[in-house]
């Protein structure tokens, strides 16, 4: 079988750092079964004709992309079966089933067949980190998130060894709660023991941060710490986490803290977003504002909440780009000193006057 794997077009609309994980998997899993692959970006057209075409799909406001991709293929190739995946694919199956009804196969949520596999990097040699889930799914169950949907079920791993490609320097975890794992200890063990530097990247939680989970990531080759700061309820635990975090010698600039804001179902206010921004700068950590968007496909920042007003998120917006670094706001003392004096939300974000 000749199988062809498709990344839509990169632009400013469908935009990642990371390589498309799950269709790497899928190449080393049909390359094992003797089948002809080919990974290709955006549209190709170089004479392989394939029998199956599998096309992934990014968050959904990234949506419009992933129709050009199937429009350019699927007129392409008329025989091949195509099938449809990722994110997108999985929360918004009747917005892709509306344009393109039988003619693709949509694949919802992870595909078991290749949970276990290693990736092949081959097809991606500028690449040099292995992203692996040491566990899927997330134990708790926050209404503004979709991974009870994109991963509905706890499932850890009790072993990631085999999923460490030999030649990479790095390893990413994608996982949503590493910790929430009743074999966290035995992949701290692995990580520790790949001698490699870790990203958990999607943040760990910090309501299960104790003595010795830090005792444990001390022992890593780990430059940053990503926690996060979506509800006021967990202020009590995280302000915990920090401190031992930093007892145990992490720098403040090392414990980026996200910080989602426009959250409908929290009836998150600028007022409660900026509290929350108030105590991590006065924790003397890095807070990173995450703009809420909603799971249907609609252009990214368009949505604003019931709580928030569009000049509110702009101002937000703009802090970001002029006041702080990399979207991020360090602890730096100027800042400490315009978000802890502030009274209200306006005179926390507006832009002061620049010196004359
Ligand atoms: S803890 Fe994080 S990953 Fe888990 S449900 Fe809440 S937001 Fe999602």
């Amino acid at each position: 079988m000749k199988v062809l794997l498709v990344e839509p077009q990169k632009s400013r609309r469908y935009h990642t750092q990371y390589p498309p994980l799950g269709l790497l998997k899928l190449a080393a899993y049909h390359k094992k079964r003797k089948d002809k692959v080919k990974f290709v970006r955006g549209f190709d057209d170089n004479g392989f004709y394939p029998d199956k075409i599998y096309i992934t799909s990014l968050f959904t406001y990234a949506w419009y992309p992933v129709h050009e991709a199937i429009r350019y293929y699927s007129k392409k190739y008329k025989k091949a079966e195509i099938v449809v995946g990722g994110i997108y694919a999985t929360l918004c199956e009747e917005h892709l089933k509306k344009t393109f009804k039988d003619r693709i196969r949509i694949h919802k949520g992870i595909c078991e067949e290749v949970e276990n596999i290693l990736p092949d990097y081959s097809l991606v040699p500028e690449w040099n980190a292995s992203i692996i889930f040491a566990s899927r799914g997330c134990i708790r169950n926050c209404p503004f998130c979709s991974v009870k949907i994109l991963e509905p079920e706890f499932k850890p791993k009790k072993t990631i060894k085999h999923l460490i490609h030999p030649g990479h320097k790095k390893i990413i975890l994608w996982d949503n709660n590493v910790l929430a794992s009743p074999y966290w200890e035995d992949i701290f063990q692995e990580l520790q023991e790949s001698k490699l530097e870790i990203d958990f990247n999607q943040g760990i939680d910090a309501r299960l941060i104790n003595l010795k989970v830090v005792e444990h990531l001390k022992r890593l080759k780990i430059s940053i710490i990503r926690l996060a700061y979506d509800i006021q309820g967990i202020k009590k635990y995280l302000e915990h986490a920090i401190s031992l975090l930093k007892e145990a010698g992490f720098n403040g600039r090392q414990i980026l803290v996200y910080c989602l804001y426009n959250n409908p179902f929290e009836k998150d206010t600028p007022e409660t977003f900026l509290s929350r921004i108030q105590d991590l700068i006065d924790w003397g950590v890095v807070s990173y504002p995450m703009r809420y968007e909603p799971l249907e496909p609609r252009q990214k920042n368009t949505y604003v909440s019931p709580y928030w007003t569009q000049e509110q998120l702009e101002m937000v917006a703009k802090a970001r780009r002029v006041l702080g670094y990399g979207g991020a706001f360090p602890p730096y003392e100027g800042l400490r000193k315009k978000f802890l004096n502030a009274k209200t939300f306006e005179q926390a974000f507006e832009l002061n006057p620049p010196c004359k």
